[in-house]
């Protein structure tokens, strides 16, 4: 158990009525900054009365559509427009999303498999323990956006995990359905590291968004990004909606049961795949060819 509650210390009330910008202080001493260390932007806007939806994205450092939805909610939306509070995360490994990096540069850390965290651990770690009790444990529901990064390309996809509560795994479903990806995913979270194995931990709705990938972005993929989020907030009735707006598609869900999902090269090489993402395959199916240099 941990001896300490968080040692991150936010600039700006997260509970008081109204628009706030500010950061999150990361104590960290080093050679830089004896006395200081990262400062994690957050924004909370608070209007009438409505649930908490947390939104988080710069998890993973180099996945941009939600950092850039993100910068760009907390530019536009006023309290007036928010029944209940909306906390925004727009980068919440800061480190690792300076660096345009999955992983922080400064322990090395993988936000998403550091959760609950230590608040006397390293960064990534007193990070992940700081959004699973400070943030988290304030929300109603979660969305946290990612995307494929450097190693991976993604069809737009929600991931969600498959709760024991029923209640809250109906309320799973109905979020990303709500969302509108055309793909979803129903997994068993027995890897409770990630951030909505915080969420199911801690009793709160959430989704995991994946939007693209290849370390990219491109206008569509942040249109559709910014769409996606809009739908939930709707969902969630924290914002009206809007001629604009336009309705949820219909999700396909699949399910990942365990590692037989996946297929991994046994050698390094260049790969070049024999199908497009979203192609239907089978088993004994060519997937690629790996091309020794
Ligand atoms: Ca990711």
């Amino acid at each position: 158990m941990s001896r300490v509650n968080t040692r991150l210390t936010p600039t700006i009330d997260l509970d008081a009525a109204g628009k706030r910008n500010g950061f999150v202080r990361l104590p960290w001493s080093s050679h830089e900054s004896a006395y200081g260390g990262p400062m994690i932007p957050i924004c909370v806007v608070r209007g009438g009365r409505g649930p908490t939806v947390l939104a988080v994205a710069g998890n993973h450092g180099d996945e941009y559509e939600g950092q850039i939805a993100l910068m760009r909610l907390i530019r536009e939306i006023e309290p007036e427009e928010v029944a209940g509070r909306l906390i925004v995360l727009p980068a919440a490994n800061f480190p690792a999303v300076l660096a345009g990096s999955r992983v922080s540069p400064m322990d090395g850390g993988n936000l998403n498999r550091s959760f609950p965290g230590d608040p006397e651990g390293g960064p990534t770690s007193m990070i992940a323990h700081f959004v699973e009790t400070e943030l988290i444990a304030r929300a109603d529901a979660v969305i946290d956006l990612h995307s494929g990064g450097t190693s991976l390309h993604y069809l737009p996809s929600t991931i969600v995990a498959r709760s024991a509560d029923p209640g809250r795994d109906a309320a799973n479903r109905a979020a990303l359905e709500a969302f509108g990806t055309p793909y979803g995913f129903l997994v068993d979270l027995k890897e409770s590291r990630v951030l909505i194995g915080a969420a199911e931990r801690q009793g709160v709705v959430a989704l995991n968004a994946e939007l693209g990938g290849g370390a990219h972005v491109t206008p569509a993929s942040v249109a559709r990004t910014e769409g996606y989020l809009r739908n939930l907030l709707i969902h969630f009735g924290l914002v009206d909606r809007r001629p604009e707006d336009a309705l949820s598609g219909a999700v396909r869900l699949m399910t990942i049961s365990g590692p037989r999902y996946y297929v991994y090269a046994p050698e390094d090489g260049i790969f070049e795949p024999a199908v497009d993402l979203g192609d239907t395959v089978g088993e004994g199916d060519l997937a690629g060819l790996v091309h020794d240099p």
